[in-house]
């Protein structure tokens, strides 16, 4: 018996009932809320451009008179702006409002709640942490919802219906499972695996796993579904079930895309968004990225602020039309994208973004073998005495970690440092640590917090 054969037998609950649970239709799981919005979003992409404008608009109009009344923070810069919402009259009136930036959520919490904000069941949502730092929003029930079914038009757009079994890599931090390595969510028709670190034995238990559960999907970072490849390559394993792989969050470099197509002889898709679901876009039928435009606004911005010409790169800033929780109105994702104002041969009228650039997630790779992704595993706002970090991985034996230190930071920071770096990373690393000023920026404001220097997707293990 396997490790994840075990930590089956340990899911709570017994086998036939769980067997029913597997016969049911997906369908049956999700309520009237996510149906009314999946069934809107399956008709809403068929329509004009001028009608999606106009929904874009109402909608829009009814978010900044609802922020003007009913949230403190807009109300503020609103009136220092000389904004009135009646005179936002266009979509491009929207440019007259300052930008919203990570560090505003953070310092201005409070006062971008709604005064209402209790009676509308808010859930407290943190993002990842691609730079290290954390960020905590406010949104509803329903909103969640809404994310659901956007996510599930991505889906059908790659071929991936309801019902259909599906495999998934989850971090165990968030992972309903707690603890055990494998989850069974026979809502999605999926099984999740709990992991965060790969070696060979964990590859081994879990294509074992895939092997006799034969999905048809795989949803998971591209980085993780490079390792799997690679671990299929090596071992000369086909997976014949496996058609689709729906990747998200990080970017997806053309080139890999191409080989693991090609020699796993399946079709990848990749879908674009944050958790604060300010603005999203996934890969139709003819992988063109597409905007949800129904549920946000999606602008691409030079360094002021200022709209980019059609074609030129910028940085992505996106509305969430549907947050009155929380209204996060131009909030700057850090990431870069270009907007296309052509039509795609799919016929949806749906704007097009013509690539993302800057999801870059870097993996650490030890001599062992192992691979990791620390950036799940470190908060640095919870290290004492550090402003700001980088783990930089020049050669596979060290690492270099770029710090800003406050007054708070002492010798035992460092040894705890270095003491959480090799228990996270699963290897005992040698660890230089240089105290700088500021840590040099990419093109975007993002900093991300591994840089590795060995190649991105390493072959080392
Ligand atoms: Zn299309």
């Amino acid at each position: 018996m396997n490790l994840f054969d075990s930590a089956y037998n340990l899911l709570p609950g017994k086998k036939a009932l769980k067997n029913i649970a597997w016969a049911l239709p997906s369908q049956f799981f999700y309520g009237r809320t996510f149906w009314n919005y999946y069934n809107f979003l399956k008709k809403s992409q068929w329509w004009s451009k001028k009608q999606l404008r106009q929904y874009q608009l109402t909608k829009l109009q009814k978010l900044i008179y609802y922020s003007y009344k009913n949230v403190p923070y807009y109300r503020e810069i609103f009136k220092k702006n000389a904004i009135v919402p009646d005179k936002i009259k266009s979509l491009t009136d929207i440019e007259r409002i300052p930008l919203l930036t990570k560090e505003i959520i953070r310092n201005r919490f409070n006062d971008l709640l709604s005064n209402d904000y209790l009676k509308m069941a808010p859930i407290k949502r943190t993002t990842g942490g691609s730079t290290g730092k954390r960020l905590e929003i406010m949104s509803s029930f329903n909103q969640g919802q809404l994310r659901k079914a956007v996510v599930w038009r991505y889906r059908n757009w790659a071929g991936y219906s309801f019902n259909e079994r599906g495999l998934t890599f989850n971090l165990p931090h968030r992972s309903p499972a707690g603890k055990n390595l494998i989850y069974e969510n026979v809502k999605e028709k999926q099984i999740n695996f709990n992991i965060d670190i790969f070696n060979e034995e964990i590859l081994k238990q879990i294509v074992s796993k895939i092997v006799s559960f034969k999905p048809k999907v795989i949803e998971c970072y591209p980085s993780r579904l490079f390792i799997l490849y690679k671990y299929l390559k090596k071992n000369s394993i086909i997976m014949p079930s496996l058609k689709i792989a729906v990747t998200t969050s990080e970017m997806l470099y053309s080139e890999i895309r191409e080989m693991i197509e090609q020699e796993l002889n399946i079709q990848i898709f990749d879908y674009y968004g944050q958790i604060e679901f300010c603005c999203n876009a996934g890969q139709c039928p003819e992988k063109t990225y597409h905007v949800a435009d129904e549920v946000c606004i999606l602008e691409i911005i030079d360094k002021a602020g200022q709209r980019v010409k059609n074609g030129e790169i910028g940085e992505i800033c996106g509305t969430s039309l549907d947050n009155y929780i929380m209204p996060l109105i131009r909030y700057k994702t850090e990431d870069l994208g270009i907007i296309n104002m052509e039509s795609c041969s799919c016929g949806r009228g749906l704007n097009i973004l013509k690539n993302i650039v800057g999801r870059t997630q870097n993996i650490i790779v030890s001599p062992n073998g192992t691979m990791s992704f620390p950036a799940r595993y470190f908060n640095i706002q919870l290290l004492k005495g550090i402003k700001d970090m980088q783990i930089i991985q020049e050669d596979i034996q060290s690492l270099k970690v770029v710090l800003v230190a406050d007054q708070d930071f002492t010798d035992t920071t460092k040894s705890e440092l270095i003491a959480m770096l090799r228990k996270n990373l699963n290897y005992p690393f040698e660890v230089q640590i240089e105290l700088v000023d500021h840590i040099k920026r990419a093109v975007s404001d993002k900093h991300l917090l591994v840089i590795s220097k060995i190649a991105q997707y390493s072959t080392h293990a």
